[in-house]
């Protein structure tokens, strides 16, 4: 079957466009992943229209379809079985318009995201979207898991960056849906159905994305501060004090902090590292002197009212660029052991009770382990680190992801901020999604797609059954 499947896939693409399940074995499964990927072929179209005729055939036979962007979803969000089509979106990176007056930009959906910033950064816009793994990661992926990133604060989702989209639904359709309107009330809005449908639904293949104009001022700065109620209010004061232009506002819990400036990390502490909390902000303008002024004055008010504790302000480029090398530096948790990851949400007013109820509950069922909280504080996100030892992980793991999710609904937060559901989280669906809601989108999914081709078995099994009882 494999073989078969190959060969008409290379009648439609090209020979080298596909990859045999041989070939695939060579290629890693993602970000921080140590397996290789499994299918019966990986298929790299160019066009829209091969795209098209990939689902047609593919559907007629039943044969499972699992789109790939840049695999740094980390939620085994395109995880594919031996038997199934790995469709990769590598080929289509081209850049196909972008219009300074309407301020959008036509891109396919293999575009890295980071390669989008810097071509829009020489006609002085920006795409405000940005993410660690920007090198890597699609903009296909990221409308399909609906990124999240360091400046929803100001700019919000990739969902609220995407004007239009083209996309390929399961039966081979092509829906195109390439408005390049801010304002386009004239029925629904498809287009959303699909951004974070995480690959059930179609295949994302051409995006307009709006733009903004590019800051010509930014302000950061390093804080730390006593206590998290302390946090809290020093967001509310810098907000209103910088008059809209706080574009991220990064909390690190003491334990990330350390980490993160203390060797074998290459970055070193900008402020002393016995605080609880240490806070990264950053602030785009287009006026450098006023911007400078205003920036700073918040800070003086800030620490002169003992709000915060102590500051550290970027005085050059690369401080701005070593502060931020801090805030990234997630590689660290790879050291002396094996992270779990996980990515939630919750009110602001709720995070201090929970990441304490978390520390203690992990201490008392979990063995030997280090916890390291860090994240988007400005906007609910807050990312958990738990490290076991190797021989411990398969045992613990889901141990871990109990204590972490089931006091999310209490809370009424968030199992997924803004990685997605995938694989990893479907069994938790129920902590943040109610049986109703579960329900409408099976409907949406056996609408678009009946035969159920697309991705199957992420984000919620097509059976009852998986959805909180009400
Ligand atoms: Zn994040």
């Amino acid at each position: 079957m494999s073989a078969e499947i190959v060969s008409a896939l290379r009648e439609m693409v090209g020979e080298g466009g596909v990859l045999d399940a041989d070939e695939l074995r060579k290629r890693s499964a993602g970000a921080y992943r140590f397996d290789t990927l499994k299918a019966a072929a990986l298929v790299r179209p160019t066009t829209t229209q091969q795209v098209s005729e990939i689902l047609r055939w593919c559907h007629a036979r039943g044969i499972s379809v699992v789109t790939q962007g840049g695999l740094t979803g980390l939620v085994h969000g395109a995880d594919a079985e031996p038997s199934e089509v790995i469709l990769s979106l590598e080929r289509m990176r081209v850049i196909e318009e972008i219009d300074t007056k309407q301020r959008v930009a036509l891109v396919q959906a293999g575009v890295p995201l980071q390669a989008l910033q810097e071509e829009v950064d020489k006609h002085d816009l920006a795409f405000p979207l940005d993410l660690g793994s920007r090198g890597s990661a699609t903009l296909g992926g990221n409308a399909a898991t609906n990124a999240g990133g360091n400046r929803v604060i100001r700019y919000g989702m990739t969902r609220d960056m995407i004007l239009g989209l083209e996309v390929v639904l399961a039966d081979g359709t092509v829906l195109s849906s390439l408005n390049r309107l801010i304002k386009n009330n004239s029925g629904y809005d498809l287009k959303q159905l699909f951004v974070g449908s995480e690959g059930t639904l179609g295949i994302i293949t051409r995006l307009v994305l709006r733009l903004r104009e590019k800051p010509l001022a930014t302000n950061m700065a390093f804080v730390a501060l006593d206590s998290f109620d302390a946090v809290a209010n020093f967001l509310k004061h810098i907000d209103r004090s910088l008059g809209g232009t706080l574009s991220a506002f990064e909390v690190m819990w003491q334990s990330y902090y350390k980490l993160v400036t203390s060797p074998p990390a290459k970055g070193r502490p900008p402020v002393p590292q016995t605080y609880p909390y240490y806070v990264l902000i950053e602030s785009q303008g287009g006026d450098e002197a006023l911007d400078s002024q205003r920036f700073n004055v918040a800070m003086e008010t800030a620490l002169d009212s003992g709000l915060i504790a102590d500051a550290a302000i970027a005085q050059s480029e690369q401080d701005c660029r070593d502060f931020w090398a801090l805030r990234d530096d997630v590689g660290q948790v790879m050291q002396g052991g094996l992270p779990i990851v996980f990515d939630v949400s919750l009110p602001i007013a709720a995070m201090e009770g929970y990441a304490a109820t978390l520390a203690g509950t992990l201490d008392s069922e979990i063995g030997e382990h280090r916890l390291w909280i860090f994240g988007h504080l400005g906007d609910g996100n807050l990312h958990v680190i738990v490290q076991v030892k190797p021989m411990d992980y398969l045992k613990v793991r889901p141990k871990v992801e109990a204590l972490v999710y089931r006091p999310l609904a209490a809370c009424h937060g968030s199992i997924s901020a803004e990685h997605g559901v995938g694989l990893e989280k479907k069994p938790y669906l129920y902590v943040s999604r109610s049986a109703a809601e579960v329900a409408v989108m099976r409907t949406l999914k056996a609408a678009l797609d009946p035969k159920g081709i697309l991705n199957p078995g992420k984000i919620f099994d097509p059976a009852p059954g998986c959805g909180r009882d009400q």
